[in-house]
Order: C-alpha cells, then sequence, then structure tokens
C-alpha cells in the first residue's frame, strides 16, 4: 500500500512506515490517492467476520504485513451486531470489546500490526489520554511482547472505571496520575517526543488516533453491518456516524469507495465546526465546549483532511453528505423519547447518532447509527436520564473491584523521563 503525506505529495510512504510514523512532514496525515474497489462486495457480505475482514485489509494493505491473517483473526475476537432499535432503524453495537467502545477495533488491530513490524526492535507507546483512548489502547497492547506502554492522565478527572480499566493491567502496562490538567499530560508527551535521545532510546511511538492502522480496521465493521440485513435491504443503507475527530467517518468512507452502498450521515453535538461548513462553506471553529457526549468536544477535527481527500479523490461532493448537530437538552430528550417507545438504551453519543439518522431517513431506506460506547461506560449519566440503574456489564464489574496500580507523579517533564528509563531499566 502507498501512502502520501496530505501536506507534501512528494512525502511516499509503505503501510509499514505509516504505521510506525503515524504522521509526516508539517503534521501531514498519510492517506492513499487511490483506492482500488472490491470486485466482489456481494459475496464478500455473505462471509463472517474475520474471514471477510482478512479479505477486505489485505486488499487495502496489498503484500506487506504477512502476518495480516493471522493478526485480525487475533484482534477481533467480539461480535459487532445490528440491533434493531427503532421501525426501520438499528444500532450498530461496536462496544462489545475488552473496553466497550469501538476503538477496541482500532487500536487492538494497531497493537498487533506494530507487534508484527517491530522486528527486534523494542517499543514505548506513550499516550496522554482524558479517558476512553487511554484505557482501549492499554488493553489492547497488554502482554504485547517488546512494546510497553506508559499511559498519562490527570489524577481525579477521569471517571472511576475509566481508571480501573487503565491502571489494573499492570504487567507491561505503565499507568500514571499526574499531579495536574489533561493539557499537561499532553505537553509531557509532546516534550518527550521532541527529546531526539530519548526517543531513540525507548523507541518512542504515539498510538493515537490518526495512525492509518486505525482506521484500516474500522472499515471492517461497516461491511458487517451490512451483512446482518436481509439481502434486499443491502442497497438502501444510511449510516449515522456520531464524530469528534471524524476517524470513524473516514473509515466507513473508506468502506463506501470500497463499493460497499451507503450513504452517511455527519452527526455531531455543540462543538459544531463540520456541519457550520457544510451549511456556511466557512471553516471556523468556536472554543470547544464540554457536553455529555464527551468524547465528541472537539471543534478541530484532525481527520478533516482526510474526508476532503476521499471526497475529492472519489469525484464525490460534500453537499451529497447529510449533517446535523445537537444540544445536550435534545440529547436527553432523545434518550428519553426511544426508551419510552422502544425500551433501547442510547448512551448520548449513540443518541446524537440516532436523532440525527431520524431527521435524514428516506422513505425506504434502512438507517443503521453506531453506537460508540456501552451505556454503562456513561452510568451516570444514562441513570439520571432515563431514571434507572443501569447494570455493569460483568468484565466491567470485576474491573471495578481491582486495586489500581498507578504511580502518582508531578507534572514536570523529567521526573517522567527519569520514571520511563527505570521502569525500562535503560538507566
Ligand atoms: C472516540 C469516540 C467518538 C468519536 O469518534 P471519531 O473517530 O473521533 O470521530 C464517538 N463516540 C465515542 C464513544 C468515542 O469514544
Amino acid at each position: 500500500m502507498e501512502l502520501y503525506n496530505l501536506k507534501d505529495h512528494n512525502e511516499k510512504v509503505s503501510f509499514a512506515q505509516a504505521v510506525v510514523k503515524g504522521i509526516g512532514k508539517d503534521q501531514g496525515l498519510f492517506f492513499p490517492d487511490h483506492i482500488e474497489p472490491l470486485a466482489n462486495v456481494d459475496e464478500l457480505l455473505d462471509l463472517p467476520l474475520v474471514e471477510r475482514s482478512q479479505k477486505i485489509l489485505r486488499h487495502l494493505i496489498g503484500d506487506e504485513i504477512p502476518e495480516l491473517e493471522s493478526i485480525i483473526a487475533d484482534a477481533f475476537t467480539f461480535k459487532a451486531p445490528i440491533v434493531k432499535a427503532d421501525e426501520n432503524v438499528y444500532a450498530l453495537e461496536l462496544f462489545h470489546g475488552p473496553t466497550l467502545a469501538f476503538k477496541d477495533f482500532g487500536a487492538r488491530f494497531m497493537a498487533r500490526v506494530l507487534g508484527s513490524i517491530r522486528g527486534d526492535k523494542h517499543l514505548t507507546i506513550l499516550t496522554a489520554t482524558s479517558g476512553d483512548t487511554g484505557a482501549a489502547v492499554a488493553a489492547a497492547f497488554y502482554e504485547q511482547k517488546g512494546i510497553d506502554v506508559v499511559v498519562l492522565y490527570p489524577k481525579g478527572k477521569i471517571s472511576d472505571l475509566q481508571e480501573k480499566l487503565i491502571a489494573t493491567l499492570g504487567k507491561n502496562i505503565k499507568a500514571v496520575q499526574v499531579d495536574g490538567i489533561f493539557d499537561e499530560c499532553q505537553d509531557m508527551v509532546k516534550t518527550a517526543f521532541d527529546d531526539v535521545e530519548f526517543k531513540t532510546t525507548v523507541g518512542l511511538n504515539s498510538a493515537n488516533s490518526i495512525n492509518i492502522s486505525r482506521l484500516l480496521a474500522q472499515v471492517s465493521y461497516y461491511f458487517e453491518a451490512v451483512s446482518q440485513l436481509p439481502k434486499e435491504k443491502r442497497n438502501n443503507v444510511v449510516f449515522s456516524v456520531p464524530c469528534g475527530n471524524f476517524g470513524n467517518i473516514t473509515a466507513g468512507l473508506i468502506a463506501k469507495a470500497l463499493g460497499l452502498k451507503a450513504r452517511f450521515v455527519i452527526s455531531c453535538n455543540a462543538n459544531d465546526t463540520v456541519p457550520r461548513y457544510l451549511q456556511s462553506g466557512k471553516w471556523d471553529p468556536h472554543a470547544t465546549v464540554a457536553t455529555l457526549s464527551n468524547a465528541m468536544d472537539i471543534s478541530r477535527p484532525n481527520n478533516w483532511p482526510r474526508v476532503e481527500a476521499l471526497v475529492k479523490m472519489q469525484g464525490w461532493s460534500l453537499k451529497d453528505f447529510a449533517f446535523g448537530s445537537m444540544s445536550d437538552a435534545e440529547t436527553e430528550k432523545t434518550m428519553q423519547n426511544l426508551y419510552k417507545k422502544t425500551g433501547y438504551v442510547l448512551e448520548p453519543h449513540a443518541a446524537i447518532a440516532y436523532q440525527t439518522l431520524e431527521n435524514n431517513l428516506k422513505e425506504g431506506e434502512t438507517g443503521i447509527f453506531l453506537g460508540t460506547a456501552h451505556p454503562a461506560k456513561f452510568k451516570a449519566d444514562v441513570d439520571r436520564i432515563l431514571g434507572i440503574d443501569l447494570p455493569l456489564p460483568q468484565a466491567l464489574a470485576d474491573k471495578a473491584k481491582l486495586a489500581s496500580q498507578a504511580v502518582e507523579l508531578p507534572a514536570d517533564y523529567n521526573t517522567l523521563k527519569a520514571y520511563v528509563l527505570k521502569e525500562l531499566k535503560l538507566n
């Protein structure tokens, strides 16, 4: 697979190089400049998830990564069912993995790809998290040979459950609670990546959401969703995607470029830079505001240049996208209405995707909205809004009983550096 830096077409990399580098010169994103459609989408739709994903990702990635097939079998060990939520509307539940969020798909695939291409080189993943991403990354890299993970999070500023998912693993997963805020955690990570000597010594890598491997893994579940529909409904599908950094919808659009017949709805919360842009043609990010759907609280979405590149490459138009944005009050109302109507429990991210889909669904279409996180991950809000007491899934309930193994450090780069070198026995 050939990928180019979207900011400098002269920088060309292989898939493996793009996975290791993450990002190109001038912070440019890597992306292919051509996507060859699949010849046999209908036949692929009749295969089970793992087998189908092996064929799709092999088609995209080409001969690189000889172990690709076993990596996929090892990464995709949980289901992505569609569940009827309303008339002609299904939830694609992407939250049946180890950390109960769709990020498990991308993170688990990326961890195994890195494991396969690192050779004898030791790698250290350093990541700052305000919650979900850190949990998915920690779980995905747990017990991966030759790779250590250091997750920084602001002390007392992530949920108890999120902390348990990160800090109870141990072994190669080092959880560090920082005496400070998320931005300080992120600054420490940035400083580490600028420290060339440290970077080389520990084999530093970030596993963030702009990594192309994560996007490619996510292409798989769009096909999986359509495969679960009866044949006569497969050609008239609308996906509604709750968008933050726009990685998830980029994956959906890659699936469309590969030949999946579907149109897409962009669903946002009050951080509505893209909906306003599609309306007015003006790119005008406002300050980010905090909402109930906090994984979507992003006003400068990282992956938007990839969406534009894809639209241009395929000869599509931005006018073809349906879109919408919702306030917290509308989100709560939506959760209550659907719960009353059909009993389906939405968490805030899925609620936005569901309602924007409803607002845009046409006669004869089948709607699928992406359920990006398990409602229990937002238990306090869901319980309050719906007046219920949502049980924790067993895996989460078991985690909640374990003790945190996190260390506590000040928001100071040199202290972090000394800690990492000591943990890796490199000093
Ligand atoms: C990360 C996340 C999103 C946003 O996905 P993007 O790929 O960043 O657009 C939506 N919902 C949940 C629950 C998430 O964790």
